[in-house]
């Protein structure tokens, strides 16, 4: 649970309040899965947790500035993001680099996010994470000190100047299909199908489970 989770948003972000209203006391627990282990959290008893807030995949990236250190601090800054609660995150795996071959391998992982943030707020505030963990836009595909990429929003097909979701990168990247495999197989991408069907044939090598 995170410290912002009570209160109003921070940073000028734009949440939903009234999906997602908060410190009602329930009797419902929903069981929300960080690392693999249960966390018991009460739900008002008249809602169910889709009717409050949107389930957002991110992808995480790093590989440089000790990359295993950054996609580790990158978890613990989307549990803090304002109105969301980080639901579970993945292995850490690290992968061959796409583009450019001549930078380091990549550390990466994905989490599943429950927010109440809209999706233009949620990528305004990834952003944020990745300018705090001092990355600079630089060359496309290039080394990258963090890399969060909003990999879907709920069921939301979403195209427009600065946002495409599901992130189009998804079906042929093994950096995402493998951890997403390991924590989602049966996640629905929106408009592509089941994590484990885009998995089934994707190429492997390259890719290391670390944990
Ligand atoms: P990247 O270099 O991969 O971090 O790409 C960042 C750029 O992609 C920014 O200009 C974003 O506005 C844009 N973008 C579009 N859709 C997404 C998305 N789903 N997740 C992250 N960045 C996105």
């Amino acid at each position: 649970m995170n410290s912002q989770s009570s209160g109003q948003p921070r940073s000028g972000a734009t949440a939903r309040p009234s999906r997602r209203p908060r410190n009602v006391p329930g009797v419902v627990a929903a069981a929300a899965r960080v690392a693999g282990r249960a966390i018991q959290r009460p739900l008002p008893e008249f809602m169910t947790r889709d009717e409050r807030s949107v389930s957002a995949w991110v992808g995480i990236g790093s590989n440089l500035d000790d990359p295993e250190r950054q996609v580790r601090r990158a978890f613990v800054a989307l549990a803090e993001l304002p109105d969301t609660e980080l639901r579970v995150q993945s292995p850490l795996y690290r992968t061959a680099p796409m583009g450019p071959p001549d930078q380091p391998d990549y550390i990466n992982a994905v989490a599943e996010l429950d927010t109440g943030l809209e999706a233009d707020a949620l990528l305004a505030q990834l952003q944020a994470i990745e300018k705090r963990a001092g990355r600079l836009r630089e060359t496309r595909w290039g080394p990258r000190v963090l890399d969060l990429d909003l990999l879907t929003y709920g069921r939301e097909c979403i195209s427009r100047p600065g946002l495409k979701v599901p992130h189009p990168g998804i079906a042929e990247r093994n950096f995402v299909l493998l951890p997403l495999l390991s924590v989602a197989p049966d996640l629905e991408i929106p408009g592509l199908g089941p994590v484990r069907q885009l998995a089934a044939g994707i190429d492997r090598e390259g890719v290391v489970r670390l944990e």
